[in-house]
């Protein structure tokens, strides 16, 4: 049964995107089945994985709003062993229509029930707030992973975003967990970054991730070539650091790493 993941931060451009890419396509080098949902109307996971949003229909729009069956919409990608379910704009519309809808906050648990038993780990990549779209990534999810830019003091986010998890936990989906903090854009450089990283490491010492990313141009380059970082610049520090964030991940999760060709 699938482990099911929501990447979640609701400020902006801290790397939920990036992460859910190639820590998606990295997992897969440990034999996992992985399924990509891209549930931001930015449509940035799409893209990044070279789908053209204006050809896509139907999108997580139709399994979300009219009840189609998420295997209508799931596309292969380049990485053997990850789909996608994508998005396209009008996702966007989603977020208003959901307010009226029968269990609205459930609405994505129920479209990926009778895949679960078909991917080993599903990543959701949810929009920069905390409306309806992440509400229903929170309420699908057994952890929530949380990327965190080091260039940026976001303890007072993340108080809020513990908070909206918590009330989802209480009133949604008790089986709720923080996955983990993972650590973005990293320049050791900077004295900023280092005092980001002590800062969360003492507020959350249980939850972070050891495996720091690096702030790496490649990894900014690779999504307008439709490529993840791992066939865009392989030997590159963001390659590596998403790898061994997919070792520590399988490890914290607990799903076995199987390594390729063994
Ligand atoms: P949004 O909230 O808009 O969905 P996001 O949290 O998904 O944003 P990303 O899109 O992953 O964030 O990243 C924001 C920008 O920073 C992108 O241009 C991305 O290419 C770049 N970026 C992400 N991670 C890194 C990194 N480690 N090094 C350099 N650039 C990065
Ligand atoms: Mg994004």
């Amino acid at each position: 049964m699938a482990k099911v993941f929501a990447i979640a931060n609701q400020k902006g451009g801290v790397g939920k995107t990036t992460t859910a890419v190639n820590l998606g396509a990295a997992l897969t080098l440990h034999r996992q089945r992985v399924l990509l949902i891209d549930l931001d109307p930015q449509t940035n996971a799409t893209s990044s994985l070279g789908f053209d949003k204006t050809r896509i229909h139907p999108s997580i729009y139709e399994a979300i709003i009219n009840e189609r069956p998420l295997q209508e919409i799931i596309r292969r990608t380049a990485h053997p062993g990850l789909d996608l379910a994508p998005s396209a704009p009008d996702l966007a519309g989603a977020e208003v229509e959901l307010v009226a809808l029968f269990d609205r906050e459930r609405r994505l648990r129920r479209a990926l029930d009778p895949l679960r038993s078909s991917y080993d780990l599903v990543l959701i990549d949810c929009p920069p707030s905390l409306g309806l779209l992440t509400v229903n990534a929170l309420t699908a999810a057994d952890g929530v992973i949380v990327p965190v830019q080091c260039e940026y003091l976001p303890l007072e986010g993340l108080s809020l975003l513990m908070r909206t998890i918590e009330l989802v936990r209480h009133h949604l989906n008790n089986g709720l967990e923080v996955a983990g903090l993972i650590m973005t854009m990293y320049d050791a450089r900077t004295n900023l970054a280092r005092q980001v990283v002590e800062e969360v490491r003492r507020h959350f010492p249980e939850r972070c991730f050891h495996t720091l990313v690096p702030r790496s141009v490649r990894l900014s380059e690779a999504p307008s070539y439709g490529e993840t970082i791992l066939t865009y610049a392989p030997h590159s520090a963001g390659a590596i650091a998403y790898q061994m964030l997919a070792e520590e991940f399988l490890q914290r999760v607990q799903v076995q790493p199987e390594l390729q060709g063994g």
